[in-house]
């Protein structure tokens, strides 16, 4: 059996949760058009919506919290905020942004351009959309590997050099403003990204010329991933790994609200001088003012303290284990789940988990509305509502390869008997898997479609 890992933490604040019935829960998905994010967290049992700003903030956050210097400009928590970017990624220079999505619009409104083409393994939805909008296109150049759902290679979030070497031979460096590598890859299962292959994109894009920046939302996850999987740096600080990352890049764009442990909070570091007034003049039209980029002074605080506790090892011990816990519970289970787990969240393989659901009927949906319906359990489906997109030249949909419901994990907030009822919730319908059936949409906005949109049972 697998066992679960002692908590480096005790519980000092508790919020209570409620157990909604099963007729209840049926009332509140159907009002809710089928979608889990109109759903209210408080009908919500156990929720495994996002790892994003759902972390327990620890006492040293929270005592940070109240040290917070509110004035416009240059507040001490954003001098205590650059000290630990600085310390820990290294670029020459940072702004803070309200989130993650925050510091992707100021980059692209700086650097993208209607034509432009942008490389990664995989860009996230928030990434994806805010390059659409400036008029450029996402391309995602993810290794095939990382597209098998039960492959064991040890970095299966890798981009594969040898089609970003042929993207930029057909595609021309004048039309690729920027590179980039998204750690771990959130999209593709959380999977981590070798230090080759960090090392190999920065030479490809800066061999013609092109600067690499890094979606770091989860880098410290992804450090310590390759401290275990990468013997050459199985003796090395995480801190130091992470230092390594960040030194074959230019920049990043960071969401605080992954591992800086925090409810709110971003920002966007990088070495380029003219970029960086770019980036300043755009950040205060859009996020604020450069020392405080859409955050509260105590905000600041909160990310500084948490962006150290989130390269803590017994942290990171304790983190991958929890997420690793549930894996292999689910296998155990014989529950088809995407291998092997990545860092904040396991994947449930729709298409392994309902076959008879074609793609066009949503199978990821159907599961995670399964899973609300029999267990009060809040997931995200990342799949065909996510990523399926018409084909502008035929008009039919291009559907994506996997189908996956994410059980994304929140940071130090759930003890064991609460995966063990995400097991048992799984378990049961794999169990009756054929009593579940297709959906389809009432509304379908074109733009991050899986937030808005709404849908009945077929
Ligand atoms: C969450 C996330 C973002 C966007 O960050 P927000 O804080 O939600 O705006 C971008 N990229 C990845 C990989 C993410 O996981």
């Amino acid at each position: 059996m697998a066992r679960f890992p002692v908590e480096p933490f005790k519980i000092k604040v508790v919020e209570p949760i409620r157990r909604t019935t099963a007729e209840e829960r049926k009332e509140i998905l159907e009002a809710a058009g089928y979608n889990l994010f109109a759903v209210r967290s408080e009908d919500v049992y156990i929720d495994l919506l996002t790892d994003s700003g759902t972390a327990a903030m620890s006492d040293d956050q929270w005592a940070g919290i109240m040290i917070g210097d509110e004035s416009y400009a240059g507040s001490r928590n954003f001098l205590n905020l650059g000290e630990a970017v600085k310390a820990i990624t290294g670029f020459r220079h940072f702004v803070p942004t309200h989130q993650g999505r925050g510091a992707e619009s100021v980059l692209f409104a700086c650097t993208v351009e209607p034509g432009h083409r942008v490389p990664s393994n995989m860009h996230f939805d928030t990434t994806q959309a805010n390059i659409i909008v400036r008029g450029g296109e996402p391309v995602d150049l993810l290794a095939d590997e990382g597209l098998d759902p039960i492959s064991d290679v040890p970095f299966k979030g890798n981009i594969d050099p040898r089609k970003l070497e042929a993207f930029i031979a057909e595609t021309g460096p004048d039309r690729i403003p920027l590179g980039m590598l998204t750690v771990t890859n959130n999209s593709g299962g959380g999977q981590p990204v070798s230090m080759d292959n960090i090392r190999t994109t920065g030479e490809i894009l800066h061999r013609h010329g092109i600067p690499f920046f890094l979606d770091a939302c989860r880098y410290a996850e992804n450090a310590y991933f390759i401290k275990l999987r990468d013997p050459g740096y199985a003796n090395q600080s995480v801190l130091d790994i992470a230092r390594e990352m960040f030194s074959y890049a230019d920049g990043c764009t960071m969401s605080a609200k992954k591992d800086a442990l925090v409810n709110i909070g971003g920002f966007l570091a990088l070495n380029d001088e003219g970029l960086f007034q770019r980036v300043c003049k755009e950040l205060i039209l859009r996020e604020g003012f450069y020392t405080y980029g859409g955050l509260a002074g105590r905000d600041l605080e909160a990310v500084a303290r948490g962006l150290w506790e989130g390269l803590d090892e017994n942290y990171l011990a304790y983190r991958i284990a929890h997420t690793r816990y549930l894996a292999e519970r689910l296998s155990e289970e014989r529950v088809p789940i995407l291998t092997p787990p990545g860092g904040h969240a396991v994947y449930l393989d729709a298409r392994r988990f309902l076959p008879h659901v074609v793609q066009s009927e949503l199978p990821g949906q159907a599961l995670a509305c399964a899973l609300y319906l029999e267990g009060g359990i809040r997931s995200v489906e990342i799949g065909s509502v996510m990523f399926a997109r018409r084909d502008p030249e035929t008009g039919g949909m291009v559907y994506p390869e996997l189908e996956l419901v994410r059980l994304a994990i929140p940071r130090r907030v759930y003890t064991q008997a609460h995966l063990d009822h995400v097991v048992d919730t799984c378990k049961h319908l794999y169990d009756h898997r054929e009593v579940i059936g297709g959906l389809r949409y009432t509304y379908a906005p074109d733009l991050l479609r899986h937030f808005t949109a709404r849908f009945e049972p077929l």
